[in-house]
């Protein structure tokens, strides 16, 4: 049997933490078990559901890397498919129109809740003989059984059951005759050949619905896994209130995907104590037994940790291509300056995040170096301007411009003025990056080439002496 999972977001917000984990678990599933991922929008509420929506949606999916090897299909191009089902089951009797006014469905609740009975429907035109009223569009029910249980065995909390006499008879179809949310989920899983239901556990009272429809249209049901949700330091359930829960915005916020997956993959899964899980790894070792039952607890710290991992550890020329929006949001040129892998060899040790690698690249690229006036201050008196003017006569005889040649020349200039290093290669500092922090002054010097260093040197040391 191939293993078919899906993805079914509906498009009615953001990606966010919550369907991020789904979607990667599904995934996951799939690719471990050599089987395939289907992507699905469920955009059959149509108020609420935006095309803009629809492709923050795929973007995320796109910069998470969860790739799907079928879709995306859409449940507003599937009507067709949807009312020839209804048709077959209210020919068949598994189905039934339902005449009752909103006013008598009303009533009918206000009784049950008065005599402290689960609202329910009460099955009167279940077995509707007499014809029905005229001027009225009818809702299609789904005949529900009445008795025995419905039993399944969750693939993470193990086996739970419902009893039908629990269940109501759900309304497949408006009376404008478009479908239900649980309709259209059993007839795409159903159509979509999906083997393994992973999602959130808030849909498990669904499932039993789900259930009894697929037997109804003869389709053997899928398995199920239920995911427990996710929630915030305060033990409530993550939301906007904790912070960024949108995938792009952690995107915007300077994280790798490559963080994020790992972040997610281990929210509620574990293998072993290990944390850092590449891919590849990911992929052969997820498990759905080993999903764990308790929900889990978001912690952006851990999160900002992998990210801090994953900056120093991947291959600088990719983490260069994830830089590179977050340089165009500044305004930078990356082309007008050192090769921007170097550059992220230079940062990464001192970066959280791809906003502030950005922020730190900054001055390798400007034309003009941008002075914090403090640091010129504090660095670059009257001492210090002795120190860089030094400095400036020793690298301009200097012929190799290597790291390690810089570092002589800064070595040389301090001990025979009888300056400690740093009070040579603070001014140095501050004259070519405008700041006193930057990377080592001699991998930086070395970064930014002899012409363009002497010239911020020559730049610092008329800098407000005018
Ligand atoms: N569309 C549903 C949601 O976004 C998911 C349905 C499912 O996974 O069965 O919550």
């Amino acid at each position: 049997m191939t293993v078919v999972t899906r993805f079914a977001p509906s498009p009615t917000g953001h990606l966010h933490i919550g369907g991020a984990r789904t979607a990667l678990f599904s995934w996951l599933y799939a690719r471990r078990q050599g089987g395939r991922f289907i992507l699905r929008v469920e955009d059959t509420d149509r108020e609420r559901s935006t095309d803009e929506y629809v492709q923050a949606i795929l973007e995320g999916m796109a910069w998470l890397g969860l790739e799907h090897d079928d879709g995306p299909y859409y449940q507003t191009q599937r009507f067709d498919r949807y009312r020839q089902i209804i048709e077959r089951m209210l020919a068949e009797g598994t189905a039934y129109r339902c005449y009752c006014s909103r006013e008598r469905l009303d009533a009918l609740r206000a009784e049950q809740m008065v005599a402290k009975e689960k609202p329910r429907y009460d099955g009167l035109c279940r077995d509707r003989q007499d014809p029905p009223p005229e001027g009225v569009s009818p809702v299609v029910r789904f005949r529900n059984p009445t008795d025995g249980q419905v039993v399944f065995e969750d693939l993470v909390r193990g086996p739970i059951a419902f009893d039908n006499a629990e269940l109501d008879d759900l309304i497949i179809a408006r009376s404008d005759g478009t479908p239900t949310y649980n309709f259209t989920v059993v007839v795409d899983d159903a159509d979509m050949g999906v083997t393994h239901v992973i999602r959130g556990d808030d849909h498990i009272n669904n499932t039993p619905r789900q259930i009894n429809l697929l037997r109804a249209i003869s389709v053997t049901p899928p398995a199920y896994a239920h995911v427990p949700m996710i929630l915030g330091a305060d033990g409530q359930r993550l939301s906007k209130r904790h912070g960024a829960v949108s995938v792009l915005q952690y995107r915007d916020d300077g994280y790798l995907p490559e963080a994020l997956l790992n972040y997610l993959v281990r929210l509620g899964w574990s293998h072993g104590d290990q944390e850092i899980f590449s891919r590849q790894e990911m992929i052969d070792l997820f498990d759905l037994a080993a999903v764990h039952r308790a929900p889990s607890t978001f912690n952006p710290d851990k999160l900002l940790w992998l990210n801090q991992h994953y900056l120093k550890t991947e291959d600088p020329g990719y983490v260069a291509g994830h830089l590179q929006p977050h340089l165009a949001a500044l305004g930078v040129d990356p082309d007008a300056g050192p090769d921007l892998a170097e550059v992220v060899r230079a940062l990464r040790e001192r970066s959280k995040t791809l906003v502030e690698m950005a922020e730190g690249a900054r001055f390798f690229f400007a034309e003009h170096v941008a002075y914090d006036e403090k640091a010129v201050a504090k660095h670059l008196g009257e001492e210090g301007r002795r120190a860089l003017g030094a400095a400036q006569a020793a690298l301009t005889d200097l012929t190799e411009w290597t790291i390690e040649a810089i570092h002589g020349v800064i070595e040389t200039v301090a001990a025979s003025g009888g300056w400690k290093m740093g009070q040579v290669a603070q001014p140095l500092r501050v004259a070519v990056s405008g700041t006193a922090v930057s990377p080592p002054i001699d991998q930086t010097l070395q970064l930014l080439g002899r012409t363009v260093s002497l010239a911020r040197i020559e730049a610092a040391l008329r800098h407000g002496q005018s």
